[in-house]
C-alpha cells in the first residue's frame, strides 16, 4: 500500500487538497481531525467533562461506550458516533475547539492510533491530520507538511463556515486559529510540528490548483 502523510495547521488547506489529490489519482483521503472531533462531539453530547483531570473518565467512556467508523459514500469521507453519521455535527466552533482540547490526551491519541493505522495498512491512503508522519506513519511513502499565514488561513475557515451559514466573525475566526495553533504546537503528546524527512509546502501564495497539481506530480513521481 501507499501512504502519504500530510499534516500542518489549520486552515492552510490540507483537507481541500488531500481531497483532490486522492480523487485524482484514485486513493482514499482520510481526515484524521474528524475523528477527534468526533470524540469531542460525543463528550460534549453525553456532559462529559474534557479536562485533563478528568482524563480517565473520559478514556473509559470512549473505549467502553464509544463505536467509531469511517465510511466512504460517493468517495465523501463520513464519520459514525455509535451508529449515526456526525459528519455535519462535527464542524462547528464549539466542537472545533473542544477536540482541540480533547486531542491534547495521551489516552485519546492511543485511543484512535490504531484506526488510523489499519486504514492506513489496508488502502493506498492521503491521510491528513497533525502527527501523520511523526507518529502515525513514521513510514510513509511521501510525507508533506503544509502551510500558510495564520490571517490567510483563518480568512479560509472563516469563508468556509459563513458558506454553511455559520453566524461567526473574522476576528472570532482569528483568535480560535491562533488558540488550536498554540495548542497544537505546545501539547505535550503528538505535537504538531514538520517531521525531518517532510517536504514543506507553504499555502500563502499559491491558488488551490496550483497546489494541488504540485502534490499531485509529487506523490506520482515517487
Ligand atoms: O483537522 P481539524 O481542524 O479538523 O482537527 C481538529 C482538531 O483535532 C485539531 O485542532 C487538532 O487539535 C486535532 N487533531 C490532532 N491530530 C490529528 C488531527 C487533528 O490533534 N491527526
Amino acid at each position: 500500500m501507499i501512504n502519504v502523510a500530510i499534516d500542518g495547521p489549520v486552515g492552510a488547506g490540507k483537507s481541500s487538497v488531500a481531497r483532490e489529490c486522492a480523487r485524482r489519482i484514485g486513493f482514499i483521503y482520510v481526515d484524521t481531525g474528524a475523528l477527534y472531533r468526533s470524540c469531542a462531539l460525543f463528550c460534549l453530547r453525553n456532559g462529559i467533562d474534557i479536562s485533563p483531570d478528568n482524563e480517565n473518565a473520559i478514556a473509559a467512556a470512549l473505549e467502553e461506550r464509544l463505536e467509531l467508523k469511517l465510511d466512504r459514500i460517493d468517495g465523501e469521507q463520513h464519520v459514525y458516533v455509535n451508529g449515526e453519521d456526525v459528519s455535519d455535527d462535527i464542524r462547528t466552533l464549539k466542537v472545533s475547539k473542544a477536540a482541540s482540547d480533547i486531542s491534547a490526551l495521551p489516552s485519546v491519541r492511543k485511543y484512535l492510533l490504531s484506526l488510523q493505522r489499519s486504514i492506513a495498512a489496508e488502502n493506498n491512503v492521503i491521510m491528513d491530520g497533525r502527527d501523520i508522519g511523526t507518529v502515525i506513519l513514521p513510514n510513509a511513502d511521501l510525507k508533506i507538511f503544509i502551510t500558510a499565514k495564520p490571517e490567510i488561513r483563518a480568512k479560509r475557515r472563516y469563508d468556509e463556515l459563513v458558506a454553511k451559514g455559520q453566524n461567526v466573525t473574522l476576528g472570532e475566526v482569528l483568535v480560535e486559529v491562533n488558540r488550536r495553533d498554540y495548542n497544537d504546537t505546545h501539547r505535550k503528546e503528538a505535537p504538531l510540528k514538520q517531521a525531518e524527512d517532510a517536504i514543506l509546502i507553504d499555502t500563502s501564495e499559491l491558488s488551490f490548483e496550483e497546489t494541488v497539481s504540485g502534490l499531485t506530480e509529487l506523490i506520482m513521481s515517487r
